[in-house]
């Protein structure tokens, strides 16, 4: 499969892992009934709520759309805030001005990249409606803190565990914690498929808005009907969309979900070799954060480096490990650093209402590639093959760069 080419070539930052089961799947799906929403994505819907403890899970197109649909069940509306750590993908904040609410941005701990809980409150304004968790790289955020704040103040609680599909907090996984959580199936993420996320909840009135909102807000169910008038009846009873995914990619999503278990093993024994390799750099680079009741899915690992105020260091990495065929990115430039958000008027100092606290400075993200590489130990690559051993490659690029990276 396409999985063991390339091995000379550079490494991507993240990259999905497609065995010929997963095309086999694909391609019944293709010579079937059903394209578009049929019983593959239930299928899909039952085992990946399953996997998380969770009754309910509504896939959607992608894991923006998912969010959208989670902060719309949710209530959140024109004038309400939603608070999101400054540190995270562009989409979490996106979801809440698409329904005409307000993101303010909140603080985050320096070593994980994850919500402040102690600064929470200083964000919370008689507008604010929900608090969204990310799960940054994989590791939980403090949900308990997280959920005391929220009860105290009655804002819901959601996740966006993009980043977190198979982590779990105080042993329990992702997905069990609170009312709604977000999973994304984009390439990069755990499992994928193509396009595609899902929304897991054990309430079953928000999965029915979920069901709505995701397929133009039109209802066939006979409980939910206003008037009936027969079988063929149906309507629409709220503003939707389209954001139904396909039978094909559900396909795809059903096989890579079946080696879940094995993707996430790999991943923690690739942190564990990052860890050693990059051991004795600690003085130079800061390694992810951990937390004893936390087990980390390990979507990237990342690195921290000191910001210098003008990003010299991270530039300078950034060049350097690329020019090397590693292919890191930076997660991520604080959403509200980016052009549009600047317009809309966020600056950094209003991060946290009432102080005046910073997100860290954006990290150098080499991620664990669970795919050539990550077959290096295992039985499809070659003994020899393991080349490039990336935390070794990693490890000796920062060596070699000299410079002191913190
Ligand atoms: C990937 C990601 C998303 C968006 O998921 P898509 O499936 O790409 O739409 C949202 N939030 C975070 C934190 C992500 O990493």
């Amino acid at each position: 499969m396409s999985n063991g080419k390339d091995v000379d070539g550079p490494i991507p930052y993240a990259r999905q892992w497609i065995d010929d089961d997963d095309v086999a799947a694909v391609a019944a799906v293709l010579r079937g009934d059903y394209l578009t929403t049929g019983p593959v994505v239930d299928a899909f819907e039952s085992r990946l709520a399953q996997q998380v403890q969770a009754p309910y899970g509504v896939a959607f197109s992608s894991g923006t759309a998912a969010l959208h649909g989670a902060y719309a069940a949710a209530g959140i509306g024109p004038g309400d805030e939603v608070i999101v750590p400054a540190n995270t993908f562009a989409a979490t904040a996106n979801a809440a001005l698409y329904l005409g609410a307000k993101p303010v941005f909140a603080d985050v701990e320096l070593d994980t990249g994850n919500l402040n809980g102690n600064r929470l409150e200083s964000c919370i304004s008689r507008r604010t409606k929900a608090i969204v968790a990310v799960h940054f790289a994989g590791l939980p955020a403090s949900m308990e803190t997280i959920h005391q704040v929220a009860a105290r103040w009655g804002l819901i609680v959601i996740e966006d565990g993009a980043h977190a599909l198979g982590a779990e907090y105080r042993g329990k996984p992702v997905g069990a914690l609170s009312p709604l959580t977000c999973f994304s199936f984009h390439p990069v993420k755990h499992i994928a498929t193509g396009e595609g996320g899902m929304v897991v909840t054990a309430d079953q009135e928000l999965a029915r808005r979920l069901r709505r909102f995701r397929s133009h807000g039109i209802t066939r169910l006979r409980d939910e009907l206003g008037s009936d008038d027969g079988g063929w009846y149906y309507e629409m009873q709220e503003l939707g969309y389209n954001y139904r995914l396909t039978d094909i990619q559900a396909a795809l999503g059903m096989s890579q979900l079946a080696k879940l278990d094995r993707f996430l093993r790999r991943r923690r024994e690739l942190a564990a070799r990052y860890d050693e390799a990059l051991a004795d750099l600690k003085g130079q680079i800061r390694l992810p954060g951990r937390r004893a009741d936390c087990l980390s899915a390990w979507h990237l690992y990342v690195i921290g480096l000191r910001d210098d105020g003008d990003g010299f260091r991270r530039k300078q990495l950034f060049d350097h490990l690329r020019a090397r065929g590693i292919l890191v990115n930076v997660h991520y430039l604080p959403v509200y650093r980016h052009p549009y958000y600047q317009r809309l008027g966020y600056r950094a100092g209003s991060l946290s209402r009432g102080g005046a606290a910073l997100s860290p400075g954006p990290f150098a993200a080499p991620l664990l590639w669970p795919d050539r590489w990550a077959a290096g130990a295992g039985d499809r690559c070659p003994a020899g093959r393991d080349r490039k051993d990336l935390p070794l490659s990693w490890s000796a690029a920062l060596r070699e760069g000299g410079a002191n990276w913190r």
